[in-house]
């Protein structure tokens, strides 16, 4: 600080800590997980940060503008980007990579606790410290550094929009001299933050809106966008801690297929967006289903990353049964790339300002409070969480 300058004998600063970003390999990602100002805000705190030339290229950022920021650019195969230090990551490293990492470094990002798990038992194996942004809990505190929401937030917008560029309809009713162009009917399938976005956004386009949600809450907040909530009676089906959704049971996601062909077959678009958390998103829309609908209708599948909600769907793929076209996206983010990687950058930049302390370079040990041990997945050879744990140890991940 200051004073601490000013002042003749007084411990100098310590020396910035590394944090480095490792290369984004994934051809469909056009995300990084820092912008320049990230960067420049993180150098501020006492970090040096070290990227991989190129990194945000995709969503328009340049290595120039990351070197203006106080950025190290190295080529993706320079040694410092394996550490020592904080390794920030967009998707879970290999087993292989993992054991490439500087001992002692710290892994932060996208680590995928329910999917990877053989990642998961490296880190833990190398007695590494893993800070997962699945984990971050849903509350209003660290809703600054919940990167889900925010990456859910700007999937349900894209998804809308290529839906939209689909259709050879028009999505708002449009009355002009050749006659009358109806509304668009638009049905979301699931709630939570995709889904009330894709709601939001097929209403700005003037499309007619029809929604879904097995969580109770839902209708009120599905109706205050001026959408229609559907009425399907399924009995019991709660909430999980978190705000999450319970899975249903069998007979419960029969039932839900059943009630929602109709609205399936009405419809124009169809956004799907339905997950459990740590588990693979329920199938809800069937092979029958789909043939169920007029020919030029689009279903895009936003839950593709987690298995998908769309029989049939393949991550990565548009196909097209019966004149319906199929598009499963497992990186609708990346289509609207620089604002996502503004608003993730800023999610990480909050989330490593809470539970990292720059002086040791290190996850802040004592009484960390309930963001720091929730996101800390694996720390001292333990797999921390303990959702995970029971899941790496059973091998259903
Ligand atoms: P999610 O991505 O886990 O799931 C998306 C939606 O799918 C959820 O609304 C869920 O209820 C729904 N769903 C699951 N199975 C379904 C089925 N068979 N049919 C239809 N819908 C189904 O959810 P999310 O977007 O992460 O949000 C989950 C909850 O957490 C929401 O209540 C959200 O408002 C809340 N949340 C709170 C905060 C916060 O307070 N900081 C932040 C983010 C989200």
């Amino acid at each position: 600080s200051v004073t601490d300058e000013a002042t003749p004998g007084a411990t100098p600063p310590p020396s910035p800590k590394p944090l480095v970003v490792r290369p984004v390999t994934d051809r469909e990602e056009r995300r990084a997980p820092l912008a320049p100002e990230h960067v420049k805000k993180l150098g501020s705190d006492g970090w040096k940060i070290v990227i991989p030339a190129g990194l945000g290229e995709r969503a328009t950022f340049t290595d120039d503008a990351y070197r203006e920021a106080g950025a190290a650019v190295v080529d993706a195969s320079d040694d410092r980007l394996r550490g020592p230090g904080v390794v920030l990551t967009l998707f879970p490293p290999t087993p292989e990579e993992i054991d490439g990492f500087a001992d002692g470094s710290s892994v932060l990002g996208f680590l995928d606790p329910f999917g990877s798990g053989s990642s998961i038992r490296r880190l833990a194996e190398r007695g590494l410290d893993a800070v997962s942004l699945e984990l971050v809990p849903r509350t209003t505190i660290a809703q600054s550094m919940d990167a889900l929401s925010s990456q859910a937030n700007l999937a349900g917008y894209a998804a809308v929009l290529l839906a939209s560029s689909r259709l050879t309809k028009a999505l708002p009713m449009m009355s002009t001299a050749a006659g009358t162009i109806r509304p668009a009917k638009v049905l979301v399938v699931g709630t939570g933050v995709a889904g009330l976005q894709a709601i939001a956004t097929a209403q700005r386009l003037g499309a007619r809106v029809t929604a879904y949600d097995v969580r109770p809450v839902a209708k009120e907040q599905v109706e205050s966008l001026g959408a229609r909530f559907a009425k399907i009676d399924l009995g019991e089906t709660g909430e999980a801690k978190g705000g999450y959704a319970k899975a249903l049971t069998d007979d419960q996601l029969t039932r839900q297929r059943e009630q929602l062909a109709k609205l399936c077959a009405e419809s124009d678009i169809i956004i799907t967006t339905a997950q459990i958390f740590g588990r693979r998103a329920p199938v809800i829309v069937t092979d029958d289903m789909v043939r169920g609908m007029a020919p030029g209708s689009v279903i895009v599948d936003a839950a593709a990353a987690t298995g998908g909600n769309v029989q049939g769907g393949v991550a990565g793929e548009e196909r097209v049964i019966d004149g319906v076209t199929v598009i499963a996206d497992a990186h609708l983010p990346s289509r609207v790339a620089s604002d996502a990687t503004r608003v993730l950058g800023a999610n990480i930049v909050n989330l490593v300002t809470h539970a990292f302390d720059p002086r040791t370079g290190r996850v802040r040990g004592g009484d960390r409070d309930e963001i720091t041990s929730g996101v800390l997945l694996t720390s001292g050879g333990e797999i921390l969480d303990e959702r995970v744990r029971t899941a790496v140890n059973e091998g259903s991940v």
